[in-house]
């Protein structure tokens, strides 16, 4: 399976690299066709190895953007264009301008997208205390499931940026499913670790069909030969540590 992470959608004039337009959002979504799958789905499937290379796509949209709510669910979830999608919430953004408001987290919780956390303030997990780590991933975490009502076990690394005490911190928090941001297939080096690709505005449709078509040939060659070696997942939990 395939998942693709996104951020702000706007009508008109992105504000950064992050920032896509609808009309940018709409063309992705009619190259993914039927092969968008919901987060329960996704769920069920993604430790299955023989799943997992499917082309399969979860749609997962980080930072709380106001329009997950105003856009992707309002017009997309609602009226079934798309099978629901992982939302993942910086705790101390909610009810920002331009953020969703709790009442919103709540109401799109209830209807097919499955929230996760994206930890308190976004700050870069790699570079914080044991203290501060601890906090942003237990306190967003009881806050989410306190509004929610529900466990929150789905957590995405802000920036993308993660080590292996910031992964064992997140498991010991009781987070199961541990977001990246990387290219190719969902499952990562380790199996609670899920590849994602994150759009950018500079990335051509051309760029996005490849990687829906053949994830791995967009990994590059040193992916290519470590893998066939077996030696991917030392490889990178030397450059992890
Ligand atoms: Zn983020």
């Amino acid at each position: 399976m395939i998942v693709l992470n996104y951020h702000e959608l706007v009508e008109a004039s992105p504000s950064n690299a992050w920032c896509l337009t609808h009309e940018t959002f709409d063309a992705h979504l009619a190259l993914c066709g039927d092969r968008l799958v919901s987060p329960q789905t996704f769920l069920e499937h993604c430790p299955d190895p023989k799943a997992s290379r499917t082309g399969a796509v979860l749609l997962t949209f980080d930072d709380g953007f106001l329009s997950d709510y105003t856009h992707v669910y309002a017009r997309y979830v609602t009226t079934g264009r798309i099978p629901g999608f992982m939302s993942f919430i910086p705790v101390d953004f909610v009810g920002a301008p331009g953020r969703m408001n709790w009442e919103m987290i709540e109401e799109i919780s209830r209807d097919g997208v499955a929230i996760g956390s994206h930890g308190m303030a976004h700050v870069d997990l790699t570079t914080v205390s044991d203290v501060e780590l601890g906090r942003e991933l237990t306190v967003s975490k009881s806050m989410l499931e306190d509004r929610l009502g529900r466990q929150v076990a789905l957590f995405a690394f802000p920036y993308g940026r993660f080590s292996r005490r910031v992964w064992d911190a997140a498991l010991r928090a009781g987070y199961t499913h541990l977001f990246t941001i990387q290219l190719g297939y969902h499952r990562g080096f380790e199996p609670f670790l899920y590849s994602r690709l994150c759009l950018t505005n500079n990335m051509d449709a051309e760029y996005m069909r490849q990687h829906l078509f053949d994830p791995d040939a967009m990994r590059g060659f040193a992916w290519r030969i470590s893998s066939r070696l077996g030696i991917y997942r030392q490889l990178m939990r030397l450059r992890y540590r």
